[in-house]
């Protein structure tokens, strides 16, 4: 405690719809009665927002457990999030840990901590109800309800020029190695009025860009009977907000429509994010993908031929399983002779209930290492490639926040980050910027503005 206020550090792990909800959960806290402090610092709650897409997810939620209990022995841990959701008995087993919060349950997080801090070692199930013994460990709970009426609606208010807006949770997909559907439930929205207002908010606060979320953000509007397209043509309308991204987009529901609508808008940003995950039709189809590489390769060109400056980037996943030498190089090579900007490139990992997790043969640990490096090694030659057909381009650039060199960066309308030195911008400006000459890292260096 510090003059009288609980001191609470919220760490979150995972996608940027995590962030976004920790932001909401935290915003949630009354500030008379919490101070919030950094992570790095003593404190008296730690509340940790958890992931368990991969084995290194994993392994960093447990890392960042322990790091809270090591650091403030006396500490109650919260564990929210994915990790809680799906493996909350391993969560509970560990150190401090004092409470288990679902997907859903996190978003009550105040109620738990008031009835935390006025029994110190009891909670009770629901906040308001009767006090339950929790003697004999934590109390978990998880999954309340990931019904299509029980969307919870979130933004990020982290810095002043972008915010994450969450528009959808959940997915219906059954993609073989993914145990998000069980971590989120089914796949469900927030209608578009709801979206627009909450735009209207973030606007409010002078935030000029905002990066629209969700697990399978493509599938907006199933639960509403509306559409992702629906939701861009009335989001440009927004006054205050100048650019709009897509976080991610499936190939099979990033329609023409939308393509065609970005192309129009300069508020839609040329910039998509496409989880292909493998560029063989065999892996696709043992990982249950609801697409054939040849549309990722539509799409990319339907893409470009509207906008051929966007930037397009990709996740793959290397070493899944059965994934022979052959079927990785067939990757690789469709890979090589496709239009792309950058990689998201992950090594494949089991996990716990998929059908993956029991599907042979394996591929080595090694093998599917090595060919995480390739990939990686792709992205960068691909990033390079896509900033020399930059170079001599003048480009729009939102600026950040300043670091502590003095320098400032930001992002151009396609994804390229740009660094000056120049003092004549301030952080949340949009100026234009000639891209002279990149740097190995496919970003821009520049000291004229
Ligand atoms: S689309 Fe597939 S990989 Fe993505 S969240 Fe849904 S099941 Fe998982």
């Amino acid at each position: 405690m510090s003059g009288g206020k609980v001191r609470v550090a919220f760490h979150t792990l995972g996608c940027k719809l995590n962030y976004t909800e920790t932001s909401t959960i935290a915003r949630s806290l009354d500030t008379g009665k919490y101070e919030k402090v950094s992570y790095d610092e003593p404190a008296d709650i730690y509340v940790i927002n958890t992931c368990t897409v991969t084995g290194a997810a994993d392994r960093k939620c447990r890392q960042a457990i322990r790091k809270a209990a090591r650091q403030s022995p006396n500490a109650k841990i919260v564990v929210m999030g994915c990790f809680a959701q799906l493996r909350s008995e391993e969560a509970a087993a560990l150190e401090g840990v004092r409470l288990i919060l679902g997907n859903q349950e996190k978003f009550h997080l105040a109620g738990y901590l008031d009835e935390l801090s006025a029994n110190p070692e009891n909670v009770s199930a629901v906040p308001g109800t009767e006090i339950s013994d929790v003697a004999s460990g934590p109390i978990v709970h998880s999954c309340e309800s990931m019904e299509r009426s029980s969307f919870i609606s979130s933004f990020s208010m982290g810095d002043r020029t972008r915010a994450f807006m969450k528009v959808q949770d959940g997915c219906d997909y059954h993609c073989s190695y993914c145990t998000i559907p069980l971590a989120r439930g089914a796949s469900r929205n927030q209608p578009v009025a709801e979206c627009v207002r909450e735009a209207r908010v973030i606007a409010d606060r002078g935030i000029r860009e905002i990066v629209l979320t969700g697990i399978n953000t493509g599938d907006f509007g199933k639960s509403t009977g509306e559409s992702l397209h629906e939701l861009l043509q009335q989001l440009i309308k927004v006054d205050g907000i100048e650019r709009y991204r897509i976080s991610s987009i499936e190939p099979n529901l990033l329609t023409s429509g939308i393509i065609e609508l970005t192309a129009a808008s300069d508020k839609l940003m040329p910039h998509f994010h496409i989880p292909l995950q493998s560029g063989c039709n065999e892996t696709l189809a043992r990982m249950r993908r609801r697409y054939r590489r040849e549309l990722f390769e539509e799409k990319v060109a339907e893409i470009k031929k509207v906008m051929p400056h966007a930037s397009i980037g990709a996740d793959v996943i290397a070493g899944f399983p059965g994934e022979s030498e052959e079927e990785f190089r067939s990757t690789y090579e469709f890979l090589e002779n496709i239009d792309l900007s950058y990689l998201h490139a992950f090594t494949y990992s089991p996990r716990i209930n998929t059908p993956a997790a029991l599907m042979k043969p394996v591929v080595k640990s090694s093998d599917a290492t090595q060919r995480s490096h390739l990939l990686q090694d792709l992205s960068g030659k691909m990033a390079l490639r896509f900033a020399l057909s930059n170079r001599g381009e003048r480009e729009r650039v939102l600026w950040e926040s300043r670091n502590s060199n003095g320098l400032i960066s930001g992002f151009t309308d396609n994804y390229i980050r740009v660094t000056t030195p120049s003092q004549e911008v301030e952080e949340g400006w949009i100026t234009d910027v000639m891209l002279t000459e990149p740097d190995k890292n496919g970003g821009f260096i520049v000291t004229d503005l």
